[in-house]
């Protein structure tokens, strides 16, 4: 009898990169300029350091990335003028407010003031609309990187049944969205959903974001299955016992004092499916590529 095979990896580099170049090939052939402006309010440093980071990506693919870094005491009113002056600047085709913002200052209402034309991360209720209604819309990043790496697969989506674990407005509906518009048979789960295992194990596609480390173990899954883990947690050594059948992670939790894993616990994982991203390098290089191709589509469509 023949051993089952070990999952095929989906390499979120691999097609991010792909998706990169396509970007860096529309910004070299448009006879304009693409500008994406991203904001970040306080002191939080990782937010600075994706704000930074998405910047200097724009910038590698020919798109001008300006960043407006405030400090913490900038005021709801402040930034709702600074969106306001983005949105009036022809030059600025994308706006992205870096979340979480400071609590004082209502997140909804900063989206809400962002022009739907420029909304590239696609949080606007118009989009969002849009999106559910079938229609073209800007789509949030990382479900539309999702939809990327599950089309690098090769298999259709049409009428195979697509679990998505977690229901949250960035990632978890838009990807229900996303797999419904693609004609799947979708069914979202969440934490209130009764026997959880037996439901995701229906799933032909099973996409799990849900923040909870090494969650979706064999059990969850169907032979065979597409697994995307959109997860991203760092645990440190009090998880090392839970980590102790993957030797590679567990390696670099004893080396590191840390370590990044997803909502899948892979290396059981990978043993019953037939796909699966791996945490870091499968959902996350996605997201950010996915910015820089809303922003040409943005521009494309703003700009006719
Ligand atoms: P949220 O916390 O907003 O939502 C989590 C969802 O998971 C909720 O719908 C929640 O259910 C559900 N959930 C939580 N615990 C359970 C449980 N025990 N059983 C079933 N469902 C559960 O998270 P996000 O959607 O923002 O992010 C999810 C994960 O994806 C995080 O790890 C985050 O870091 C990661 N992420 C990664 C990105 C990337 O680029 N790779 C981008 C964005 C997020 P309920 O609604 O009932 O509370």
């Amino acid at each position: 009898m023949n051993e089952p095979q070990a999952a095929r990896i989906l390499d979120g580099t691999v097609v991010a990169q792909e998706v990169e170049a396509e970007v860096a090939a529309a910004s070299a052939r448009l006879p304009f300029r693409l500008g994406l402006a991203v904001v970040c309010v306080g002191n939080d440093p990782a937010s600075e350091i994706y704000v930074r980071s998405k910047a200097k990506k724009a910038r590698e693919l020919g798109i001008d990335g300006i960043e407006r870094i405030f400090p913490d005491t900038l005021s709801e009113a402040e930034l709702l003028d600074v969106v306001a002056s983005l949105n009036e600047d022809d030059a600025v085709d994308g706006i992205l407010v870096q979340l979480p913002l400071p609590r004082r200052i209502d997140a909804q209402k900063v989206i809400d003031a962002i022009d739907p034309r420029k909304d590239v991360d696609g949080f606007h209720p118009i989009n969002v609309g849009l999106l559910h209604l079938g229609r073209r819309a800007l789509v949030p990043c990382t479900p539309a990187g999702v939809m990327r790496l599950i089309a690098a697969t090769g298999e259709a989506i049409e009428g195979k049944h697509a679990v998505i674990i977690g229901r949250s407005n960035i990632v978890g509906k838009p990807m229900a969205a996303l797999l419904l518009n693609a004609s799947a048979t979708v069914t979202i789960c969440h934490s209130r959903t009764r026997d959880l295992a037996a439901v995701a194990r229906e799933a032909d596609i099973l996409v799990a974001a849900i923040g909870q480390p090494l969650f979706v173990t064999d059990d969850f899954v169907k032979p065979g299955a597409i697994v995307i883990d959109v997860g991203m947690n760092r645990v440190e050594a009090g998880f090392a016992p839970r980590l102790a059948h993957d030797a590679g992670k567990s390696q670099l939790l004893a080396k590191n004092g840390s370590v990044l894993v997803g909502d899948v616990d892979f290396a059981r994982v990978r043993e019953r499916a037939a796909w699966i991203t791996p945490v870091p390098r499968g959902v996350g290089p996605m997201t950010i590529a996915m910015l820089m191709h809303n922003t040409v589509e943005a521009a494309m469509r703003r700009r006719g």
